[in-house]
C-alpha cells in the first residue's frame, strides 16, 4: 500500500482543477484539507485496530470497498451543496473519485500480509481482491514503530518517484508548451 504521501499527491492531482477555481477564496485551504482527508480516509480503519490492540485487525476491510467510496462521495456531496452551493453531481464526482483513488493505488501496492488485498466488493462479497501486478512497495505497518521506521522512509522515496511520473503525465501539455516557448525564444535570438 502507498503511504499518505502518495495518496495525498494523487488527491491533489484529482482535485487540482477545483483548487484552481477556489484560489483567492476563503474555501481554498478548507478544500485542500478535505482533498487530503478524502484521499486518505479509507485508512481510518487502522483506528479501531489500534483501540483493539491489533494494529491491522480491520485494515483493508469494508472501508476499502467501492460501496464506501460511493457512500463517502454521497455524504460529502450533501455537505458541499449545503456549505458551498455545489451541485450534488460535482461534489459526488470529486469526493467519490478522491476516496476511490486511495483504493485504486492500494490495489497496486505489494501486500504480503494475509488476507492479501482488500474487500473491494463489500457488502456483496467478503472476498479479498488484489491486482496481480504491484508497483508500490509494501510499507511495514504491523505496528506504529514499524510505520515510522527508516525502511518505510526509503519505500516512500521510491513511491514519490512513481508519483512524479504521474505528475509529469498530468502536466504534459504545460511542459510541452514550455519547451515550445523556449525553443521559439532561442530561434528568435539566433535570428537576431
Ligand atoms: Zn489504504
Amino acid at each position: 500500500m502507498p503511504s499518505p504521501v502518495g495518496h495525498s499527491i494523487a488527491g491533489w492531482l484529482l482535485g487540482r482543477r477545483e483548487l484552481k477555481s477556489a484560489e483567492g477564496r476563503r474555501r481554498f485551504w478548507l478544500l485542500w484539507v478535505w482533498i487530503v482527508f478524502a484521499a486518505n480516509a479509507a485508512d481510518l480503519d487502522f483506528l479501531p485496530g489500534i483501540y483493539a490492540g491489533q494494529f491491522k485487525l480491520y485494515h483493508h476491510g469494508m472501508t476499502h470497498s467501492l460501496a464506501w467510496a460511493a457512500a463517502f462521495g454521497a455524504v460529502s456531496a450533501l455537505v458541499f451543496k449545503r456549505c458551498w452551493g455545489w451541485s450534488l453531481k460535482r461534489g459526488f464526482m470529486l469526493c467519490s473519485f478522491l476516496y476511490g483513488s486511495h483504493i485504486l493505488l492500494d490495489l497496486f501496492g505489494i501486500d504480503s500480509d494475509y488476507p492479501r488485498g482488500m474487500q473491494l466488493f463489500w457488502p456483496f462479497s467478503d472476498v479479498y481482491v488484489m491486482s496481480p501486478i504491484a508497483f508500490f512497495p509494501g510499507l511495514a505497518n504491523a505496528s506504529l514503530a514499524a510505520v515510522f521506521s527508516l525502511g518505510n522512509l526509503k519505500k516512500i522515496a521510491v513511491e514519490c518517484l512513481y508519483m512524479i511520473l504521474l505528475v509529469l503525465a498530468a502536466y504534459r501539455a504545460q511542459i510541452a508548451q514550455l519547451f515550445r516557448v523556449s525553443r521559439s525564444a532561442s530561434t528568435i535570438k539566433e535570428g537576431v
